[in-house]
């Protein structure tokens, strides 16, 4: 009954997603984490919200605050990389909430549905950033249990004045 060992991610490309999160505050940012398929993470790879466009089939009218969505020439991007040489290890996402968790969108969103097998939508881990108005309260970064047939917290970082 392991937990999934979580990736290693380095302050410094820490404190870059962080300034992702800022930077996208109030609405929520996403993008994806890479590096060797072993670790650690070595770059930041930000996508845009394409939630905060409104026209995602599955949410539309849902503003960006409650949930993100890659797709267009991100989802390409990511899809593709998948098989290089850098590959996303770590998708993440802020919360303007200040709280760091994985939502049951999040969970969803992250999760391939029944039909298809279940099971995480992509090979990687998820990191979920928790700011308010002043700082960067918290992180968490979350992974598949295959024991659990479900995201788990695995990691949790100090927030920081961001
Ligand atoms: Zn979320």
């Amino acid at each position: 009954m392991s937990a999934p060992e979580p990736i290693h991610i380095d302050r410094d490309i820490l404190m870059l997603a962080y300034a992702e999160a800022r930077s996208a505050y109030p609405a929520e940012c996403c993008g994806w984490l890479a590096g060797p398929s072993e670790g650690p993470v070595t770059t930041v790879r930000t996508c845009a919200n394409q939630q905060a466009s409104g026209n995602h089939p599955t949410a539309a009218g849902r503003p960006a605050e409650t949930a993100y969505v890659i797709e267009g020439e991100d989802l390409m991007a990511l899809n593709h990389d998948l098989d290089g040489d850098m590959p996303p290890l770590v998708i993440y996402h802020s919360h303007p909430n200040g709280r760091a968790y994985l939502s049951d969108t999040d969970r969803t969103v992250a999760t391939n549905p029944p039909e298809w097998g279940g099971g995480p939508t992509y090979p990687v881990q998820q990191l979920v950033i928790g700011l308010d108005n002043q700082r960067v309260v918290e992180a968490a970064l979350f992974a598949w249990s295959i024991d659990e047939d479900g995201y788990t917290e695995i990691a949790r970082f100090e927030g920081a004045e961001v």
